[in-house]
């Protein structure tokens, strides 16, 4: 794993200028600092500045955990040409289902979530996550999450993130199918993809390094990403790299 930051890099993200890219991020850890009420997420006013430049500049996406509508207030003023929510099922090509699917785990974790303190169930229609970040007891709230997963009749696809168990249809389109579908409906010859999270590694796992180029948030020797950014902070630095490619700047 890389710095993209790193002056030996630049040779990669040039890369982008040279065909037609496509820009795709995260947003709660990626373009916006995780906070503990998920309800206060939004970006820095400086990352809000240099990613509508972005925006204006290259063909840009979000690809979002949270429902398309709600990621969508927190873009301000930035005009992203593509915004996916649901972890890749709201907005794609492919017509959103499995809500019903969700059934059954919706009740069992609204029961869950009333008996337990510190749960919180975030229900997005199309998905479900179960946030533990306030729970005191963070390892015993995960065992019990999963024991209510466990006991479905139809199972779910549980997929674990940063204080989070979000919850998904089974054969549901996944952050990486809705990666391949934007680059081709965008046309993109390359593209960029930065996250953070369990869910992004579904795009970093596509492993076509000539085709995109996948950053990290954050090192981690597990992840399949190529490349990171040391903090999500610096995700101003490669903003205003990508500007500059752009912009011919130095
Ligand atoms: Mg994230």
């Amino acid at each position: 794993m890389k710095n993209v930051l790193l002056a030996r890099q630049a040779e990669v993200l040039s890369r982008l200028t040279r065909a037609r890219p496509l820009l795709a991020f995260d947003f709660d850890g990626t373009l916006a600092p995780i906070v503990r009420g998920r309800q206060e997420a939004g970006m820095r006013p400086e990352t809000c500045a240099l990613f509508s430049r972005v925006c204006q500049l290259f063909p840009t996406a979000v690809i979002s955990g949270r429902a398309r509508a709600d990621v969508a207030t927190r873009l301000d003023r930035a005009k992203v040409k593509y915004v996916v929510g649901n972890h890749g099922i709201e907005g794609g090509a492919r017509a959103a289902t499995g809500a019903v699917e969700l059934d059954e785990a919706r009740v069992r974790l609204t029961s869950l979530v009333a008996k337990t303190p510190g749960l919180e169930l975030e229900d997005k229609g199309l998905s479900l996550t179960v946030h533990y970040r306030r729970s005191r007891h963070p390892a015993a709230a995960q065992r019990a999450i999963t024991r209510v997963l466990g006991k479905l009749t139809r199972p779910l696809r549980a997929i674990g993130g940063k204080s989070v168990i979000n919850v998904v249809p089974p054969g549901a389109p996944d952050k990486g199918d809705a990666m391949l579908e934007l680059c081709a409906r965008s046309k993109a010859e390359v593209a960029l993809y930065v996250g953070d999270d369990v869910t992004d590694e579904d795009v970093f796992d596509l492993r076509q390094p000539e085709r995109i180029i996948c950053i990290r948030v954050g090192r981690s020797p597990a992840s399949a990403a190529d490349y990171f950014l040391p903090s999500q902070k610096e995700i101003d630095g490669l903003l205003q790299r990508l500007i500059s490619l752009k912009e011919g700047a130095p």
